[in-house]
């Protein structure tokens, strides 16, 4: 048994915060009580169970990120299911969801089946999507039902869109069939000319075109009018643009099962990173303007986005070290999001530490219907355990990658322990 004692709990999933005891046994909540309750009493007097004490530290639900890159199979030296899975665990996440540009990709039940079995090895919930198409080609559609009972929980392509309208069609209307959400990357490949930098004053300065917000926009509003046509569910992964958040803004009053997704990168830095942290702070889709960021900001604070993932996207240093138009995007973000979350949006008063939780947790678990993100009785022995105000410094990473601009930045929010099925996982 594992006893938390006197942590101040924050569920997102009844939204109850307060002080209390928490017993985990075989996994799983056997009990939340206020501190000094008898049974908490008897079993602490048992000297043969394990106890954390938690004063002065907030406990929580694991954190869920349902968009990271493990790069596993076909990209190993990047990152594998177990060094992706330390990065989650450093970072207070106990449930991912993984995206399918692996090599081969998830498109095929063996390869569903390697991942989900090196993810049980790992200590936390690791799940996968399956692909929306064949080889991601976007040409023929997957078998979806195979794959979900293969064990997928959402469908995409992330990396690219789904540039053929009839097709996304009739991916959505087959999503809708069997309850799944269609999670996208929204990018017009017709638009860019250069990925991972905005077209704006920074790709001037650098002489390229880069890639402009109607990439964006464009898709975001024809993917939009084909949910609201099927009545399929569909997520915007890590949205870039003010346009693009308002778009959903829209959709959602009108009643289409529209969702969306930021990242800490996009709710934190602007295009202007580019110039200080070159590739590490290039990624598809770019970082924008100020405007974007607050947009988004806005539409976390006012439940236009639901959810915060990372895309936690490693690469090798040696591909990182490529000139800007050559070096792949992406950048590792698991270690620092729940941080970046408290610094940008609790701490400049945009919203409450349990509004921010919700969005790394109880959303995501409902949108996608897994079992995370809340903390009953009953429940996952999933938690984390950490401090709010208490710095920490990022000044090395157990991914494997380091593609990240946030290395060396000292940083609020230090976690002290990872719990995952009632296993520490993680310990500062
Ligand atoms: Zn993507």
């Amino acid at each position: 048994m594992l006893i938390i004692r006197n942590g101040f709990l924050i569920d997102p999933g009844s939204e109850v915060s307060g002080v209390k005891d928490i017993v985990i046994d075989n996994g799983k909540i056997t009990t939340i009580a206020d501190p000094g309750s008898d049974h908490v009493a008897d079993l602490l007097n048992d000297g043969r169970n394990e106890v954390i004490d938690a004063s002065g530290l907030i406990v929580t639900a694991g954190l869920v990120d349902a968009h990271v890159h493990f790069r596993d199979p076909g990209a190993t030296y990047k990152e594998d299911i177990y060094t992706g899975a330390e990065a989650a665990k450093r970072g207070g996440f106990t449930t991912v969801v993984m995206m399918g540009n692996t090599n081969p990709h998830m498109d095929n039940v063996d390869t569903l089946k390697y991942v989900l079995d090196k993810g049980k090895e790992t200590g936390i919930n690791v799940y996968t999507c399956g692909n929306v198409t064949k080889d991601m080609e976007g040409k023929e559609l997957t078998d979806m039902s195979k794959l979900i009972e293969a064990g997928a929980v959402l469908f995409t392509d992330d990396g690219k869109p789904i540039t053929d309208a009839k097709l996304m069609e009739r991916a959505c209307e087959k999503a809708c069939k069997y309850d799944k959400v269609i999670s996208l990357h929204e990018e017009d490949p017709a638009y860019i000319s250069d990925n991972g930098i905005n077209a704006g004053v920074v790709a001037k300065k650098l002489g390229i075109k880069g890639s402009p917000r109607d990439a964006e926009i464009v898709m975001v509003k024809r993917d939009i009018e084909i949910a609201e046509r099927t009545g399929a569910k569909i997520t915007v992964q890590h949205i870039s643009a003010a346009e693009s958040v308002e778009l959903i803004r829209e959709a959602k009053k009108r009643g289409v099962l529209v969702y969306a997704e930021a990242t800490p990168h996009h709710f934190t830095l602007t295009e202007e990173a580019v110039l200080e942290h070159g590739t590490l702070a290039k990624m598809n889709p770019p970082l924008r303007l100020e405007s974007d960021r607050q947009a988004i900001i806005q539409g976390l604070k006012d439940g236009t986005i639901e959810t915060i993932a990372t895309d936690h996207a490693p690469h090798s240093k040696e591909e990182k070290e490529r000139q800007i138009t050559a070096a792949p995007s992406g950048i590792t973000g698991l270690e620092t999001s729940l941080s970046l979350g408290i610094r940008e949006i609790v701490d400049k008063g945009y919203m409450s530490l349990l509004g921010l939780l919700k969005k790394m947790t109880i959303n995501p678990a409902k949108i996608y219907g897994l079992d995370a993100g809340e903390v009953k009785e009953g429940g996952r022995g999933d938690l984390v355990i950490f401090s709010k105000d208490e710095m920490w410094t990022f000044d090395k990473s157990v991914s494997k990658a380091t593609n990240t601009p946030f290395l060396g930045e000292t940083l609020p929010g230090k976690i002290y322990y990872t719990i995952c099925g009632g296993e520490i996982v993680y310990k500062a």
